[in-house]
């Protein structure tokens, strides 16, 4: 029985290696997801600000082909001033002229601003993608590494399963039942003893079923908690020595 406990607190020693092992399995490939989305939404952001960019430069192309008809609309009309006949048609004419070089002016303060908001939309896009160019290089630094770790991992996690195994096929198969029940409803399964009490739940031990567990004869559960108890070598010499 000895020999099953000493077993069993092996496994268990596996079991929690195991546990973090397959934790770390989980992890790394949900960090490296939440990398490439980070670096495709900051990508979309960036295409974004290149889309209202062209908006903006289409915007203020229209603005100057206004300008330009409308200037040309003045030439027309100035040299129609010469072959003009009465002052009524005069008048009419230059106030005409008048009219379009006023929204002339307007344009004109209008492509004026478009332009400064291409020169700023472009500075702020320069930037982020140079933001993003050095974050996708370190992302992709994180990204080999991690994966490269997940492989680690999986070679460690299958030597440590097939010690289990190893370690496994040397505990009775009711007692690994037993074991194997605790262990998916409390965690540890397998938790020392002293002083007559249980260092799973903290419980008091009756002294009978202490004795029992001193004496290595069988497996002795909890009876509060259900785990299986041992009591740590040192101890078992010293009860030994005082009875
Ligand atoms: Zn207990």
């Amino acid at each position: 029985m000895k020999d099953q406990i000493t077993a069993l607190s092996a496994l268990q020693g596996i079991d929690l290696v195991l546990r973090e092992l397959e934790r770390n399995l989980e992890n790394y490939p949900k960090e490296i997801s939440r990398l490439k989305e980070e670096l495709k939404n900051e990508k979309e952001s960036i295409e974004k600000l290149k889309e209202e960019l062209n908006q903006i430069k289409k915007h203020k192309n229209e603005l100057e082909s206004k300008l330009s008809h409308n200037q040309s609309s003045i030439k027309k009309a100035e040299k129609k001033l010469f072959e003009i006949k009465t002052y009524k048609e005069y008048e009419a004419l230059q106030k005409e002229i008048a009219e379009i070089k006023k929204s002339n002016a307007e344009l004109e303060e209008e492509i004026l601003k478009e332009m400064e908001n291409i020169e700023s939309l472009e500075a702020l896009i320069k930037e982020k993608e140079q933001g993003f160019s050095h974050k996708e290089k370190e992302y992709e630094k994180k990204i080999n590494e991690y994966t490269k770790k997940i492989e680690e991992l999986k070679v460690t996690y299958e030597a440590k399963k097939q010690e289990r195994n190893k370690v496994a096929s040397l505990i009775n198969p009711s007692v690994l039942s037993v074991y194997e029940r605790i262990r998916k409803r409390n965690g540890l399964a397998v938790v020392p003893a002293r002083n007559e009490v249980c260092m799973g739940c903290n419980m008091n031990i009756p002294p009978q079923l202490f004795n029992e567990v001193l004496t290595l004869t069988k497996v002795i559960q909890c009876p509060n908690c259900h785990r299986i108890l041992y009591v740590e070598e040192e101890i078992i010499h010293r009860e030994a020595q005082t009875a």
